[in-house]
């Protein structure tokens, strides 16, 4: 994973956390908190609902004061009197001005001196069932026990609907009595007044009865409200506000409900500030990710990111002079100057180290052509002796001998050859000994010139060697088969020598292009190590096979075999290492270089054994080059034929 990309899914990590624990106190603290707070402001409000219904109620108790502690009315419950009526009550409007639904003065038995009952709205009349009759229960609530200056107040629930009902004693102005009966008065408690006190009030309420009614909050709180100062709180989510139901003061009967509603400013303002607030956390939350990757990229992963790529290239291209151009001063540009500092130490060991090894190659290749002249000097001097022993025991110091015998005889040469014992030996001798020191002259022309072409070989390694970049491949055209010869006739005394004796089978027709001295050089290591294997071995097993021909058709191979000690496989893991060797006079050289001569000729070798005295082969395997040779088709010919 990418530096950026791991820090961006850490900053998104967080603000993910960051945004979640909001949410989380938002439900568990903030909610509740406004909800708590609503609650309260619902309950108040719910106290000054009840509150104004009550200020009605007192309004209606001046009034009750008014119409029953009046000297008029005293006179007229005394002796009902219908002027007084005409001249206070019989205006028409009177009742619907002042939205009075029941006006009655009743006298203490409870029997009706004179009632009115209404439709407020209107002024029509219209009867309440509670209320009729000519005289009242003595149970009635409005004969209920009242003290004189006391007054009752409440309401009353009808069938029209509940009433504010007040209730005053009938006594004289100066608040004297004895009271001549009550007056009651009662207005309703319909929409319009309930709108008003609302309005009044500033909270919104309605009132519900609990026997009528079928609203199933209002009975589920009803049964919560079971004493008169009774609360109760609850939320409506859909209609967002919260309300609180209380008891209304009854004069008689189940208490009516009031219920407050109270609009959800707080939680709608909360909300809407809490989610402002998390819009706003999520904003900024979101450009510090942004900037905070940004800041990232421009200060640490992109400049690691350039640092990783220069070092890739330098990996790539192995070039050790690289500058990061950094100017910077943190711990970035600290790591990229460091790096730069190694570089640069790196590429002075490294020059140190491609300088030893140019010295360490320079000594391995002295020490392959010091192997390799070695080898093919080794012959020369096997020929030298052979030329010393041949002029050694050459007949040309008897030829000598009888040359002066003539001399001697000159002066009668023919009686010498006719008559003297040794003179008739004379010719037969001469001809014997011209016929020999003949055979004597051809064999040291035979070797003076192997001595000469193996001198060559010594001096074409030696030249090879001297071209400045070291030993570089020379390519020529050559045929395998000439190419072999010429490796045998180069290590052909050593064979004569060992009395090992050497076969070919070779294809004539492979030509290639081929560093001819450098694969010559290889065979004749080959060679040399397989007369070395065979020269301890019984005279069945001192044998050198040499096959070679047409691999593939991009290949031709050469085989030495031989029937020598051969190797176990643990031997054969470090045939091509250089310096191994089992020989007391050998050098471990040969094998390493014949197996980097051909690596660089771009082929293969390999060595195989079936054990231990049961002679070893190793197998040459290389391309055919034909860029640079005549168009001549390749065909695989066998020709066998003895070389040695
Ligand atoms: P050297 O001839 O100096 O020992 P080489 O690299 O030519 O070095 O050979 C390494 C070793 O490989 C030899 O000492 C010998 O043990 C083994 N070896 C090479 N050629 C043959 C072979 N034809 N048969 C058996 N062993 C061989």
């Amino acid at each position: 994973m990418k530096l950026r990309t791991y820090i961006a899914i850490l900053l998104s990590s967080v603000f993910v956390l960051f945004a979640g624990a909001s949410e989380v106190i938002k439900r568990l603290v903030l909610r509740p908190s406004f909800e708590q707070i609503e609650r309260n402001t619902a309950k108040d409000d719910g106290k000054r609902a009840v509150a104004a219904v009550n200020r009605e109620l007192k309004a209606l108790d001046g009034t009750a004061i008014d119409l029953g502690m009046w000297d008029d009315a005293y006179s007229f419950m005394q002796k009902y009197d219908e002027s007084f009526i005409q001249k206070n009550y019989a205006k028409g409007s009177y009742f619907v001005d002042r939205t009075f639904a029941i006006l009655m003065y009743i006298d203490t038995n409870g029997s009706v001196q004179w009632q009115h009952m209404c439709n407020p709205r209107t002024g029509e009349l219209q009867t309440f069932a509670a209320f009729a009759g000519p005289k009242l229960p003595a149970s009635h609530p409005v004969l209920a026990q009242l003290a004189e200056g006391d007054s009752l107040t409440g309401i009353f629930e009808t069938e029209h609907g509940p009433l504010l009902v007040g209730v005053r004693h009938v006594l004289k102005a100066d608040g004297s009595g004895p009271s001549r009966g009550r007056v009651v008065l009662a207005r309703p408690l319909d929409e319009t007044m309930i709108e008003d006190i609302s309005e009044q009030a500033g909270v919104k309420f309605s009132v519900w009865s609990q026997t009528t009614s079928a609203d199933e909050d209002v009975k589920a709180a009803a049964k919560e409200l079971t004493y008169a100062e009774a609360v109760m709180t609850s939320v409506d989510e859909e209609a967002n506000v919260a309300m609180n139901y209380r008891l209304l003061p009854m004069l008689i009967g189940r208490p009516m409900v009031l219920r407050s509603e109270t609009p959800r400013h707080f939680s709608t303002r909360g909300n809407d500030v809490i989610e402002f607030a998390q819009l706003s956390q999520i904003a900024a939350a979101g450009l510090a990710v942004n900037v905070g990757i940004l800041l990232v990229h421009s200060r640490v992963s992109g400049p690691l990111s350039r640092l990783s790529k220069a070092l890739k290239r330098v990996g790539e291209t192995g070039d050790l002079t690289l500058h990061f151009r950094m100017a910077r001063r943190d711990e970035i540009g600290e790591v990229a100057s460091e790096i730069e500092k190694m570089l640069a130490k790196l590429a002075e060991s490294q020059d140190a180290v491609v300088q030893a090894s140019r010295h360490a190659g320079m000594a391995e290749v002295a020490a392959n052509v010091l192997h390799n002249v070695g080898n093919t000097l080794t012959n020369s001097i096997v020929l030298t002796s052979e030329i010393q022993s041949t002029l050694r025991n050459s007949r040309t110091a008897g030829l000598a001998k009888a040359v002066e015998m003539l001399k001697q005889q000159a002066n009668d040469l023919p009686e010498f050859i006719a008559n003297d014992a040794k003179g008739k030996q004379l010719p037969a001798y001469l001809i014997k000994a011209g016929d020999a020191v003949m055979a004597e002259h051809a064999t040291l022309v035979g070797d003076a010139e192997k001595l000469e072409r193996s001198l060559a070989a010594v001096q074409d390694i030696i030249r090879a060697q001297q071209s400045v970049d070291g030993p570089t491949e020379v390519l020529q055209s050559v045929e395998l088969s000439d190419t072999i010869d010429g490796a045998l006739a180069v290590i052909e005394p050593s064979f004569l020598r060992h009395r090992v004796k050497a076969t070919r089978t070779v294809d004539r027709n492979v030509r290639t292009m081929l560093d001819r001295s450098r694969f010559q050089q290889v065979l004749v290591n080959l060679l040399t190590n397989a007369v070395q294997a065979c020269k301890v071995a019984s005279e069945k097993h001192r044998f050198v096979q040499i096959e070679a021909g047409i691999a593939s058709p991009t290949t031709f191979f050469v085989e030495v075999r031989d029937g020598g000690v051969g190797f176990d496989d643990a031997r054969k893991a470090k045939l091509f290492t250089q310096g191994y060797t089992t020989r007391d006079d050998g050098h471990g050289l040969g094998l390493h270089y014949c197996a980097n001569a051909i690596k660089q000729m771009n082929g293969t070798i390999s060595a195989s054994s079936d054990g231990p005295g049961l002679g070893a082969t190793f197998r040459i395997e290389l391309p055919i080059r034909l860029e640079g040779l005549a168009d001549e088709p390749v065909q695989a010919e066998q020709d066998g034929r003895k070389a040695a």
